[in-house]
């Protein structure tokens, strides 16, 4: 799942650089200048030219070109996530890969007393930058050039004919920093107190604004709208995770729902359930910046992993203290020839998902269905059935297809609610299947959720949802209504409405495994 969505760190290379305070950049001989400007490298940064190859600490990677790091200590593996495919390196080899490709490289990153030196070029060059190196002056230069790859949009990946879910993002392309000439890269001048010209801020609509910020099962989630370009680190004395999120706001409806005075423009809540993490802070740091910081306290310096998730109706961006693991699903009773069905209310904890016209939240919505679904199906002896969460937990959507995979089900089935941005009129029900066994049961679902929600008909459609796309067995995905229509908000919150709906999906199940 970590390859999900890393386009939009190539959109990193167009704004988020900033280089206040310019430090010197001339460290053991060589400069580096990123898009006209020289990075602003630490005095503890220690810069190595091995074998004719620029060497920086991983950090300078990280930090600068807003690229994340993760760093397997255990396998001396640093792994950058890209828009052009993860990178992977390790510590003493010549081989490297990028997006599962093998690399060779120049030279083999190096670890000097505790921090990792990785040669400059070849990531920039993985990462889509164009790199040029003056062997004669040591200067290398980096220039953020367009992505080959459109940037990053969280909507499905929708067919031909097929009308595509409202994207929440008001607008996924960034507005370009102005990219050198090359050739005409000026000299940088390291001197202290000549900080060299800031670029445009971009537009605010290039921005992100968080939705919901949780901590569930050693994982912090942050749903957001827009795009987002997050720098993520760890720092010690105290231990702490600190995520970085340049031109992103919290979202209208973010103080209501979560712990946050208006005044200081920050917030926190404690973790109670976690041997690692104690606390989570959020505020805003940079007002000009629009910069917005997540401190998470830790116990001890952890190693994490970092995805991003675009779920139907938000965007998630997960930092993962967890070891990779595949999820535990509940037991099932094997072989008694009951149909396993899952039910997987969308969204929960950081991402509420949708956000209604009154601010309800969509994660709430799903579960309370689930449930009463969940308490209909466990009357029926043909089935069992397996909910992916039973309480206000985030679950990344791979697991969700796991959890489904790993219990052997015949059918599953997500619930969600929709929302149309800027659009309170837009209202009905919808459903959604990705593979072919997945359309029958789509269309036998739609039939009978529509005939309990008595809702616009806004048909049966293909998408490339994640938890479609990688559950083995006939999935679908249904839209049940439009939070974002009030009307339509308030009747989804009726618990008559919902024992109305949670009846037509057991119907529609039973149809589907009599035919
Ligand atoms: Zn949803």
């Amino acid at each position: 799942m970590k390859q999900f969505g890393f386009l939009v760190m190539l959109a990193a290379l167009f704004f988020c650089f900033s280089f206040a305070g310019q430090a010197s950049a001339q460290t053991s001989g060589a400069t580096i200048i990123l898009d006209g400007q020289a990075l602003s490298l630490q005095k503890k940064d220690k810069v190595e030219i091995i074998k004719g190859s620029v060497m920086v600490p991983i950090r300078v990677i990280a930090e600068n070109l807003a690229l994340l790091v993760t760093w397997n200590q255990k396998q001396a593996q640093v792994k950058i996530l890209s828009g052009s495919g993860d990178i992977e390196l390790t510590i003493g080899r010549t081989t490297a890969s990028v997006g599962g490709t093998g690399m060779k490289l120049n030279a083999a990153p190096v670890n000097r007393s505790g921090t990792t030196l990785v040669p400059l070029r070849f990531i920039g060059e993985a990462a889509g930058l164009e790199v040029g190196w003056d062997n004669a002056k040591k200067i290398v230069t980096l220039a953020s050039s367009q992505p080959s790859e459109p940037p990053y949009t969280p909507s499905p990946s929708a067919t031909p004919g097929t009308s595509p879910t409202p994207s929440p993002s008001p607008s996924a392309t960034p507005t370009p920093t102005p990219t050198p000439t090359p050739g005409t890269t000026p000299t940088p001048s390291p001197s202290p107190g000549t900080t060299p010209t800031p670029s445009p801020s971009p537009s605010p609509s290039s921005g992100g604004q968080i939705k919901g910020i949780g901590w569930s099962d050693n994982r912090l989630a942050i749903a957001f709208s827009g795009s987002m370009i997050p720098k993520a680190y760890t720092a010690a004395d105290p231990a702490r995770l600190i995520v970085e999120l340049p031109k992103t706001s919290f979202d209208p409806a973010f103080a209501t729902l979560q712990a946050f005075d208006t005044v200081t423009q920050s917030g926190a809540f404690a973790i109670a359930d976690s041997a690692d993490a104690t606390l989570v802070k959020y505020e805003v740091t940079d007002t000009a910046a629009q910069t917005i910081t997540i401190t998470v306290e830790l116990n001890r310096d952890k190693p994490f992993s970092a995805y991003q998730e675009a779920d139907v109706e938000s965007n998630v961006y997960v930092i993962d203290l967890n070891p990779n693991a595949t999820p535990t699903p509940p037991p099932v009773k094997p072989g008694n020839g009951k149909k396993i069905i899952v039910i997987d209310p969308g969204h929960g904890d950081g991402d509420p998902g949708g956000i209604g016209a009154t601010k309800k939240q969509e994660k709430s919505f799903n579960l309370s269905l689930a449930l009463k679904v969940e308490k209909l199906l466990k009357k029926e002896s043909a089935f069992e059935v397996v909910l992916t969460r039973r309480d206000d937990t985030f679950i990344p959507l791979s697991d969700r297809a796991t959890i489904a995979n790993v219990a052997g089900a015949d059918a599953f089935v997500s619930i969600h609610a929709n929302i149309a941005p800027g659009k309170p009129t837009v209202r009905g029900t919808e459903t959604y299947y990705y593979a072919g066994g997945g359309k029958t049961l789509a269309n036998i679902m739609h039939k009978h959720v529509l005939g309990a929600t008595g809702f616009t008909d806004r048909k049966v459609k293909y998408a490339s949802y994640k938890v479609l796309r990688e559950s083995a067995m006939p999935a679908t995905l249904l839209e049940v209504g439009f939070l974002s229509n009030a009307t339509e908000e308030s009747i989804l919150f009726s618990d008559s409405f919902q024992n109305r709906v949670a009846q037509a999906i057991v119907d529609g199940l039973k149809e589907y495994f009599s035919r």
